[in-house]
């Protein structure tokens, strides 16, 4: 039988694991990727990767708030297998912080928020909208949703967490913003019915990190184990702590970009960008001001962030236990793009750190902070530059030599956590099969 392995212990590299039993190799000591949970007890810097018994402690993650929207059945109910799914009902809205204005997500849908003026010409431009041939994602956004309501919120919002790329890249996830005219107009004087493609959402009642960690024991995974080469001719791995393997074919998780490089392949076309994400949990004394959204997309904040989530109005099992029946403290992820090359250094994160506080206090928000703490995932959303077949190539050329490149980072695609789990599954069952009639 030939011999195939799986790069990466993410949700994907987990599920595809699970059901071929083919071993994983992680870099990381711990399973789940960016879907892992963490806790932090009130005024320490330490991250504790189960919960302790007295369950005094914040509940964060590694990526921010990880809420489980869409997926089929089968994965739904595969995730509640391993660990027991709660469903939650979507509250989110805009905050123009300036303003201290809140309109529900999604704005379109939501005008009567807003001014009358406002409404009335955002009504006309939007009635007749022109979004054939958009060329760029900004010009996506303002063909779609007009002058109006593009120059308030789409623009400063999408600059914001494109990292300034909106302007370049294809534009992408149009169901994020759906225009929908019908719905427009009766939100521009009443109620409409909750749309979007996260109306209502799963989160496994004990964390992320119980199912990361149950799937995992189901798995043949080897952690501590960062690839850095893979000769693609010899066909060998080689391992950041010196040792390598031989491989037949090789199921990589990790991101489309890194995984060319290491197999020390041209691909003849532009890469395209991604986005860094700096993820900033805090957990605080909740102030008098604290809405009781799950998140919030925020289109001016000073300190350059574009989400804030609150991980305990969805559920008060993020706070210490303690204060759950108080209701007196907050566990918060606050979200911001950068770009690679604008990595930030530790003393800039600091600074970071401390205006995003200051800011979040001045919004009443929330009141002293008890413990705070940062995670960079590098690469964290995936672009396209016009027209390109980058992605394409990539995955074709790769393919060529055995590796299967696959998930939301290997496939360089927007997904979630669920269509993730889905790619796993199912190269897991395609290639045990293979595997099996050779
Ligand atoms: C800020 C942010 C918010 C998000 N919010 C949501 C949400 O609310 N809901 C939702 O459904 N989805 C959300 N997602 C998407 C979700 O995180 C992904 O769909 C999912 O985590 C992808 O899992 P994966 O296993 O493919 O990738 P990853 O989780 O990245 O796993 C890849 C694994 O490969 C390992 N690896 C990388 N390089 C190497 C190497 N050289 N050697 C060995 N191992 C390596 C990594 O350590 C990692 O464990 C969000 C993503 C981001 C960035």
């Amino acid at each position: 039988m030939r011999k195939c392995i799986i790069l990466g212990g993410g949700v994907t590299g987990l599920s595809a694991g699970l059901v071929s039993k083919f071993p994983i190799y992680e870099a990381k000591n711990i399973p789940g990727g960016i879907c892992s949970s963490y806790y932090m007890r009130p005024k320490s810097n330490r991250k504790i990767y189960y919960e302790p018994k007295d369950q005094e402690v914040y509940r964060f993650e590694i990526g921010g708030g990880h809420w489980i929207f869409g997926g089929d059945e089968e994965v739904i109910k595969l995730i509640n297998s391993f660990s027991k799914l709660k469903k939650y009902k979507r509250k989110s809205s805009v905050f123009f912080s300036e303003k201290n204005q809140y309109v529900p997500f999604p704005l379109q849908n939501n005008l009567r928020y807003l001014d009358k003026n406002i409404i009335s010409k955002a009504l006309a431009e939007i009635s007749s909208p022109k979004i054939t041939n958009p060329t760029t994602f900004s010009d996506f956004l303002e063909k779609n949703f007009g002058k109006t309501l593009n120059d308030l919120f789409f623009a400063p919002f999408h600059k914001k967490y494109t990292a300034g790329l909106w302007k370049k890249i294809a534009p992408q996830d149009s169901y994020k913003s759906p225009v929908d005219i019908e719905m427009i107009k009766e939100g521009a004087v009443g109620e409409v019915s909750e749309s979007g493609y996260n109306a209502d959402f799963f989160y496994p009642e004990k964390g992320l990190d119980e199912f990361s960690r149950n799937i995992s024991s189901k798995c043949n995974i080897k952690y501590n184990k960062k690839v850095i080469k893979i000769d693609i001719n010899d066909k060998r791995i080689l391992f950041s702590d010196g040792t390598y393997l031989k491989y037949d074919l090789i199921i990589s998780t990790m991101p489309l970009n890194k995984l060319i490089n290491i197999c020390g392949l041209k691909v003849d076309e532009k890469e395209d960008p991604h986005t860094s994400t700096l993820v900033l949990n805090i957990g605080a004394i909740k102030g008098n001001a604290c809405p009781d959204d799950h998140w919030l997309y925020i289109p001016d904040s000073k300190s350059g962030f574009y989400r804030i989530g609150f991980y305990s109005n969805v559920d008060k099992m993020f706070i210490p236990r303690s204060s759950r029946s108080l209701n007196d403290k907050v566990s918060i992820y606050v979200e911001r793009a950068y770009l690679n090359k604008n990595k930030p250094s530790k003393k800039e994160i600091k600074r970071y750190e401390e205006k995003v506080i200051k800011e979040i206090q001045s919004y009443g928000f929330i009141k002293d902070v008890e413990v705070v703490d940062s995670n960079w995932i590098e690469v964290a959303y995936t672009w396209s530059n016009i027209n390109s077949k980058w992605r394409e190539k990539a995955i074709n050329l790769l393919g060529k030599y055995n590796v299967i490149s696959t998930g939301r980072y290997g496939k360089w695609k927007f997904q979630g956590i669920a269509d993730s789990i889905k790619d796993g599954l199912i190269v897991g069952n395609k290639l045990i099969n293979e595997m099996a009639e050779k």
